[in-house]
């Protein structure tokens, strides 16, 4: 049997996230994304003990295809911004881990100078089994990183479309990073996913590209435009931005700052993190149903003899999943 590793008390995780120990911090993240019932006891306590302590960060969502140059961007952006003294801390949403390929993690240079800097943190979310997981654990790890004292946030995802709306309800502020000429199918961006942005930035425009990106950025300001006005009252602004050169990164930053300044004078930050947190407590009732659902053995057994069924084309899913809730109906009035 696996042994369990050594753990700290509730006091000690709690007091070294406040005094911003990284070492603590780093196992307090592990003891969150834990899937050992034992540990959930542990997150829950450290969780609710640091929440007095959260909430003072701004959270960047950061997505786009891979090639569209986030690892670079967020080297370069992360520079600046500590650059500015201020604490970051990355946080890397990865759907892609459980695959043997196509990870964004997969490259261990990733941001090799801002993995050096001492005021940044950079720390990647495993993929959990569901996508409501992975929600979830980064969530909480973000609260232990606000906590822990740093004041911008950084939730980066591969803009594939299955995270972004995952992100979109934990963000305040979400950022889009496109190529230019490369067609919006070419890019697998979806229409939904920009109409989440706040600011789109035209990546690489430097050298030959510096003109193909002033087109797209053009271009994509006019589709914008025409987008229906966000709930925010903040209309989405178009920039380029060359991460390898560090040009634009101040007026990316300058447009984060005013929407704050805008969303926190209306209200909407403030209505829009109070949302997220319904949100948080139906994705964590739905994951917690979830499991306890499929941990049930009357569920299990059942579980067996359908995927077999299913495998030689004997059942539906409609029905499998009739009787896989029977099941898990009759184990409670059992117990
Ligand atoms: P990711 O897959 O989205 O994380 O993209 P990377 O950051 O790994 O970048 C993909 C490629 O684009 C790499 O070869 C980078 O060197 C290149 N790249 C990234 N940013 C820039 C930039 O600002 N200018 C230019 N010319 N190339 C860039």
């Amino acid at each position: 049997m696996a042994q369990r590793r050594q753990r700290r008390s509730v006091t000690e995780y709690v007091e070294g996230i406040l005094s911003g120990d990284r070492v603590v911090l780093s196992q307090a993240i592990t003891v969150i994304e834990s899937r050992l019932a034992e540990d959930r006891a542990l997150a829950t306590a450290i969780l609710e003990a640091i929440l007095p302590d959260t909430g003072n960060s701004i959270r960047i969502g950061i997505t786009g295809v891979p090639g569209v140059g986030k690892s670079t961007f967020i080297e370069s952006f992360g520079g600046f911004i500590t650059g500015l003294d201020k604490k970051l801390a990355v946080l890397a949403i990865d759907p892609s881990s459980q695959r043997s390929r196509g990870s964004i993690m997969g490259d261990k240079t990733r941001m090799e100078t801002l993995s050096r800097d001492p005021l940044a943190y950079i720390r990647p979310s495993p993929a959990g089994t569901s996508l409501g997981g992975v929600s979830t654990r980064t969530r909480e790890t973000m609260l232990l990183c606000e906590a822990a004292g740093f004041e911008v946030i950084f939730i980066e995802t591969v803009g594939v479309g299955q995270s972004e709306t995952a992100v979109q309800g934990m963000v305040d502020f979400f950022l889009l990073l496109m190529l230019a000429g490369a067609g919006d199918e070419l890019q697998g961006i979806k229409r939904g996913i920009m109409e989440m942005a706040d600011v789109i930035t035209i990546t690489k425009a430097d050298g030959d590209n510096v003109k193909a990106a002033k087109k797209a950025r053009v271009e994509y300001a006019n589709a914008v435009h025409l987008f229906p006005p966000a709930p925010s009252g903040w209309a989405p602004e178009v920039v380029t931005c060359s991460a390898l050169h560090n040009l634009g990164l101040d007026a990316i930053w300058d447009s984060i700052c005013r929407y704050e300044a805008k969303t926190q004078g209306s209200g909407f930050f403030q209505q829009k993190r109070k949302e997220q947190n319904m949100q948080w407590m139906k994705d964590t009732v739905a994951q917690y149903l979830e499991e306890f659902f499929y941990q049930r053995e009357a569920v299990k057994t059942e579980l067996d003899s359908i995927s077999a069924e299913i495998s030689a084309g004997d059942m539906t899913g409609l029905g499998a999943a009739r009787r896989l809730i029977d099941q898990f109906e009759g184990s409670l009035s059992g117990s």
